[in-house]
């Protein structure tokens, strides 16, 4: 790993547990270094990002058949085993194995986590499941990072490639769910679209701003809208071979997401 000054240090090893910023001194520019990204890189994500939400329609909510916890779960780790085959121990790892706590504890913490434990350890997932279209997508998304830190071994994974594995995982659970033709694809589907609206909306015009300002403050959430991009965009290529390199890249993930990009531009 290069020499990084202790600010990266604190964001490589952040750990998703919440969207507070430990004390850290890091800015923009501390966090395009550790995403491998140049500004101008970012601002043609974020263009794609822009021409995506003009697309979209705010959908409704609608009725919604819900299901347990644990069958969740298994349905979950069934939609990964479907798009990233050549990853089947490692899901099987995460979906038997992996600590997790899935009880709706929402009042106490509302955020979903997934908690790198280190080296040689499973994560701990915790999701406050209530069965709700979102819920599931929550949980498609902290199993994608469990799956990415399994797979990585001990590699760490800066946080944009990071976000970028569990918003394809929660692609992939859109993909089984449609496969399966049961009625949870719409409600999923609009909170999956609802969710594009958050990332390509705020968070997207506070990294925009961000961008202009070189000491602005670190934020998590500059994380999402470039991942939300480059993961729509990975999804729409379909293709397993990079999906699995991603999950298994750990540190060297950055360069595998651009050549991909790059490669589909071409
Ligand atoms: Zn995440």
């Amino acid at each position: 790993m290069p020499n990084f000054p202790t600010p990266l240090l604190n964001l490589l090893n952040w750990k998703n547990v919440s969207l507070k910023i430990e004390a850290t001194s890091a800015t923009i520019l501390d966090w395009l270094t550790i995403n491998e990204l140049t500004a101008l890189q970012c601002q043609q994500y974020l263009e794609v990002g822009s021409d995506t939400i003009r697309r979209i329609e705010h959908p409704e909510q609608s009725a919604f058949d819900v299901i347990e916890t644990e069958v969740a779960w298994q349905q979950t780790a069934d939609a990964f085993l479907l798009s990233l085959p050549s990853l089947a121990e490692e899901i099987r790892q995460v979906c038997d194995c992996a600590p997790k706590c899935l009880a709706d504890k929402s009042e106490k913490i509302p955020q979903a986590f997934t908690y790198d434990l280190g080296e040689d350890t499973l994560p701990f997932v915790s999701v406050p499941y209530q069965g709700r279209p979102f819920d599931l997508l929550a949980m498609a998304h902290e199993f994608g990072h469990a799956l990415q830190i399994v797979s990585s071994k001990n590699s760490k994974m800066p946080p944009v490639a990071r976000e970028c594995c569990a918003f394809l995982g929660e692609v992939f659970l859109l993909d089984y769910l449609k496969r399966i033709e049961t009625s949870q694809t719409i409600g999923v589907s609009a909170a999956w679209e609802h969710d594009n609206h958050t990332y390509l909306k705020p968070d997207m015009e506070d990294l925009c701003r961000s961008l202009m300002t070189v000491t602005a403050p670190y934020n998590y959430r500059w994380n999402y809208p470039v991942a939300r991009v480059l993961a729509t965009k990975l999804v729409s290529e379909k293709s397993e071979d990079i999906f699995a390199k991603l999950f298994k890249a750990g540190a060297a993930a950055p360069k595998i997401l651009a050549d991909a990009y790059d490669s589909f531009r071409e």
